[in-house]
């Protein structure tokens, strides 16, 4: 009974599953907790050490601006952090799936015979040639998928005992690679194409047009000197439509499982924190990856930078066949700023140590008498605000410049 049996079957079989929920990686936290949570982590602790580099002046030479211009060129220092709330799910199916792929590697196979008949071959000559040469694994594939000799026995469910196929090492070992490593990575590549597409135009559009750019973009531009947690500084508005939907989108067409989501949300942050922490590391792995780095978004900090430069946060494949990558003369640029905040705190503190010699000299003088004036206060609050203002640097007016056009 068991050899005719094994008719019945095409295939190698699928092996039957039980669905059970997955165990997290961290437990007991659940995997989608992790996943609200890893990226928020991963943000503040990166953010960190590049905050603890900036405050004890670590590895100065490869800063891209001097602590002068941070304290000169900067209007704010806040941040907002996006969140993405997911459903736990279910596993048990990997080795249903493994087979699934080795039933597709099997079925591939039938062509082999046709392509080497095209290449002029005899294939079934070949086939029988090599399984005489004691090859019956590689007779069986360039046979179309034919192994006679590999079969198992299974337990039907009314309890019968049937011979079926069953799958080759080689079959299950290539279905394994795949569906452990060749599929996600396939699912990683295509998600942070969406995630640098979704950015890329609405990150544009939001240079080109002025409402979007006053209303919701202008805030990320008042970093004109980015440091690390500056990185989610933007409009919560901004932050959702650029971070949060982009990156959740790409998780729902790729059809990640959390888990990979809980990765790829994290290392999306990662990046995004790296590109905004204010140095040019030469063994930043980060740096190194891809084109798009700290230096690379930096210039689009830049008043004289921030018409080109918009992909974000992997690859600039965007900027390069659109056009938009900053083309021109950096170095001197980056001087130039540099000078003028540093002439502008010499002359602060200057300014400071003047005031604090003549307050240190006026007790000696006799009080004046006081001249009631009208012009005297007014005049001094002019003054007042004069200095407070050239503290703010650059006007956060809109300039014709920071659209795109
Ligand atoms: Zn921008
Ligand atoms: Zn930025």
């Amino acid at each position: 009974m068991a050899a005719n049996a094994s008719v019945a079957f095409d295939l190698p079989p699928l092996p039957s599953y039980t669905l059970t929920e997955r165990q997290p990686v961290f437990p007991p936290i659940p995997d989608n907790a992790v996943a609200l949570f890893l990226p928020i982590i991963a943000y503040w602790a990166l953010s960190g050490i590049y905050h603890y580099l900036d405050v004890n002046n670590y590895f100065e030479q490869y800063r891209l601006h001097t602590p002068a211009e941070l304290l000169k060129r900067n209007r704010v220092s806040r941040w907002e952090v996006s969140r993405i709330l997911i459903p736990p799910e279910m596993t048990g199916l990997d080795d249903y799936n493994v087979a699934t792929w080795a039933q597709r590697v099997r079925i591939a196979q039938r062509a082999i015979p046709t392509i080497l008949t095209i290449l002029g071959l005899d294939a079934p000559g070949l086939a029988k040639s090599v399984s005489q040469n004691g090859h019956s694994i590689l007779a069986g594939a360039l046979a179309g998928g034919s192994y006679p000799g590999m079969v198992q026995s299974m337990i039907l469910d009314n309890g019968a005992e049937v011979t079926a196929p069953a799958f080759a090492g080689w079959e299950l070992a290539l279905a394994s690679f795949v569906y452990w490593y060749f599929v996600p990575a396939l699912q990683f590549l295509i998600a942070i194409s969406i995630v640098d597409t979704w950015q890329y135009f609405l990150h544009r559009a939001m240079h080109l047009n002025r409402w979007l750019y006053v209303t919701f973009h202008s805030r990320h531009h008042r970093l004109y000197v980015p440091y690390a947690f500056g990185a989610l500084y933007n409009h919560p508005v901004e932050g959702f439509l650029l971070d949060t939907a982009g990156t959740g989108i790409a998780f729902l067409l790729t059809g990640m499982t959390n888990r990979q989501a809980m990765w790829f949300f994290t290392c999306s942050t990662i990046k995004t924190v790296d590109d905004h922490c204010g140095y040019a590391f030469p063994w930043d792995p980060l740096q190194h990856f891809t084109s798009n780095n700290a230096a690379y978004h930096d210039i689009h900090h830049q008043s004289w930078g921030i018409k080109s430069n918009f992909s974000q946060p992997f690859f600039i494949f965007w900027d390069r066949l659109l056009n938009t990558q900053w083309k021109g003369e950096v170095k001197l640029r980056y001087e130039r700023a540099r000078d003028n905040a540093q002439k502008q705190v010499d002359m602060e503190t200057a300014q400071a140590t003047e005031a604090a010699a003549n307050e240190v000299t006026t007790p000696a003088i006799e009080p004046q008498p006081v001249v009631v004036s009208s012009e005297g206060p007014a005049a001094r609050t002019r003054l007042r605000r004069k200095t407070v203002d050239s503290l703010k640097g650059p006007s956060h007016g809109v300039p014709g410049s920071v659209l795109h056009n």
